[in-house]
């Protein structure tokens, strides 16, 4: 646990996987303390989220409401044991809650997988090892249903909630007036570029470029991620991830010109390097928002899995 700032604590609850923790933080919002984001449901994630609360000294039952920034199982996954334990009503976006019902059921990430890498032309015997290096994620979504269904721009105590869509449809982050500090979930993190999601008939990146651009306009001393270190700078860091889509979005703009390609042959490509079934699949999905997004700018077509 660390104290941030007055009324914010920084709660480390470890994951199973590469990005080893996520930053639950708890927050005094004036009108009672609020949790933003749980963890992943894993024994040791819940015993780290306990161990962390009570080193804070605020006691379960004064935790009002649990506000989750996005449905993936890493800031979702204990929400139904903290709202057992503590009583707090559960928020997040409409879409988000639509979205978690949905993949709460077992098959549903393996079905979009398989709907995804199908679009991308990728070979067929790929499908199998990107499903079983995802399956403990996919079985992670608990089955929730919020308190709290929220659109964004809704207030609580010094906090607003802000609509970031990109990361996943419904994202949230949440904006601290009074400290002009922003809870940002998986819209900004220090160390990497998020990964922009694919959905069927969305263009993620658009939500994603025109929500860092809100973001910018807002006046913050420090951006709270959902996982690694709290950042200062973030104007640049909007800048360099913009310059970052905007580099990948004219260089798989200039491969389907010169030669039709499939979103696989596109994403090898770019990273040259052979990729784990995992990284692929982020690839794979990320190749696909860019390729989405230059088809709604009317700058390429699509004619089955190959693009031009
Ligand atoms: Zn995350």
């Amino acid at each position: 646990m660390i104290e941030f700032t007055a009324g914010v604590y920084q709660l480390k609850v470890p994951l199973p996987f590469a990005m080893d923790a996520l930053n639950a933080w708890l927050v005094d919002s004036g009108e009672g303390w609020v949790l933003i984001d749980c963890g992943m449901h894993t024994a040791a994630g819940w015993a780290a989220l306990q161990r962390e609360v009570s080193a804070t000294g605020v006691s379960w039952s004064d935790v009002r409401t649990l506000f989750i920034t996005h449905m993936h199982p890493d800031h979702v996954g204990l929400a139904p044991q903290v709202k057992q334990l503590s009583g707090a009503a559960v928020a997040m976006h409409r879409r988000e809650a639509e979205l978690l019902k949905e993949f709460a059921k077992p098959e549903t990430a393996e079905h979009w997988n398989g709907v995804a890498l199908g679009l991308a032309g990728s070979p067929a015997e790929l499908v199998g090892p990107v499903n079983s290096a995802f399956h403990l994620l996919t079985v992670s979504f608990p089955d929730l249903t919020p308190d709290l269904l929220l659109e964004g721009a809704e207030q609580f105590g010094c906090l607003e909630a802000i609509l970031t869509p990109g990361h996943s449809p419904g994202h949230l982050c949440f904006f601290d007036h009074r400290r002009k500090i922003l809870f940002s979930g998986d819209h900004i993190l220090e160390t990497a570029s998020p990964n922009i999601g694919w959905l069927p008939d969305e263009d993620p990146l658009a939500g994603y470029l025109n929500s860092l651009e809100e973001i910018s306009l807002l006046e913050i001393d420090f951006v709270l991620p959902g996982h690694g270190d709290p950042l200062s700078g973030y104007r640049e860091w909007i800048q360099q991830t913009m310059a970052h889509h905007g580099e990948r979005l004219s260089r798989i703009h200039q491969i389907v010109t010169l030669q039709p390609s499939t979103a696989h042959q596109i994403t090898n490509w770019l990273w040259e390097r052979p990729l784990d079934p995992i990284h692929y699949r982020f690839a794979i999905f990320e190749v696909l928002a860019h390729l989405v997004h230059l088809q709604s700018q009317g700058l390429v077509k699509r004619n089955g899995s190959v693009w031009m």
